[in-house]
């Protein structure tokens, strides 16, 4: 398995000169363009790592796959779902369109980032409680108690996110969002900051691969209608607005995030992480999303 990855990396490094570091959030120009690894969990718990996967980088917007997973533990299904909608969009993750809409009542869905701020909303517990519970599900995830945030990158976040704010004042302008907009911000600020490796994203990949198997409690859901809708979640929004071609072309639910993170599940198979910073036009990692397609073609992941 090492040496497929191995090859991935190397099939797929050209693309690493291809796209472009997020600079919108100033800390995260640091990054090194041409960083590139890829890490693979199997079902026995197995670890495969190539190229650089002890990089640290934020997990950013993969980071709301576990607040949903979090707001529907402490609301349920129909009570999240009554406030962000399901569906995919071919608008970008940092839209503001459509939420002013007289007729439009929730944002589109819990993978853009008027959706994420609203889903943080929903988590029990108030202002930093909210981030601390999301972080303590992201340690158990990914099976790793000494992950933390990045101060920089949270306070960088913070000192430029107007867009963030925008979408979230019409929220609650427009009685969508409930609670103080600067706490819940700084919620979500915080755990778009928390800091991950490529390993670390394989093994919520096999986390979720599994059924969500091992938590303590679920609230009043049962665990694998919980996978189902995460699964079906990221497929359906995951890579923003290319998750449908990104469907057809990779074929596994998966998630990504603009420090260059990618993280996937192969139902029953394996988790998957991924990191290299150079993003396409979408936000998506660029050699990141050729490492996805090439290992679903070598390993036949494809799910449909
Ligand atoms: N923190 C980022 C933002 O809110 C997350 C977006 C992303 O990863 N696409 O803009």
């Amino acid at each position: 398995m090492e040496n497929i990855l191995r090859e991935i990396v190397e099939e797929n490094r050209y693309l690493t000169g291809e796209g472009r570091v997020a600079d919108y959030i100033p800390a995260l120009k640091k990054a090194n363009p041409k960083d590139i690894g890829i890490c693979v969990v199997d079902l026995e718990g197995n670890t495969y790592k190539a190229g650089d996967c002890d990089v640290k980088f934020t997990i950013q917007s993969i980071s709301k796959v576990i607040s949903l997973m979090l707001a529907i533990m402490d609301n349920g299904q129909s009570y999240v779902f009554e406030r962000v909608g399901y569906e995919g969009t071919d608008e970008p993750f940092n839209t503001l369109y459509k939420l002013d809409f007289p007729h439009i009542d929730k944002p589109v869905n819990p993978m853009v980032n008027a959706g994420a701020i609203l889903t943080t909303s929903l988590i029990k517990g108030g202002h930093g409680e909210r981030f601390q519970r999301i972080l303590d599900l992201i340690r158990i995830t990914s099976n790793n108690p000494n992950i933390s945030y990045n101060e920089e990158v949270y306070l960088s976040e913070k000192g430029t996110g107007d867009r963030n704010r925008a979408l979230a004042n019409i929220m609650k302008a427009r009685g969508m969002l409930d609670g103080d907009v600067e706490d819940i911000l700084d919620d979500y600020f915080k755990q778009c900051s928390i800091e991950v490796d490529a390993l670390d994203l394989a093994n919520i990949g096999f986390f979720l691969a599994k059924g969500c198997e091992g938590l303590k409690s679920y609230g009043n859901i049962d665990r694998r209608k919980l996978t189902s809708i995460l699964l079906g979640i990221m497929n359906a929004c995951g890579m923003y607005n290319f998750s449908s071609q990104y469907a057809i072309e990779v074929g596994i639910p998966s998630k990504s995030g603009v420090a260059g993170g990618i993280m996937g599940a192969v139902p029953s198979n394996m988790g998957i992480g991924i990191y290299s910073p150079a993003l396409d036009e979408n936000g998506n990692s660029k050699a990141g999303y050729g490492m996805m397609k090439s290992l679903s073609e070598r390993l036949d992941l494809r799910l449909f």
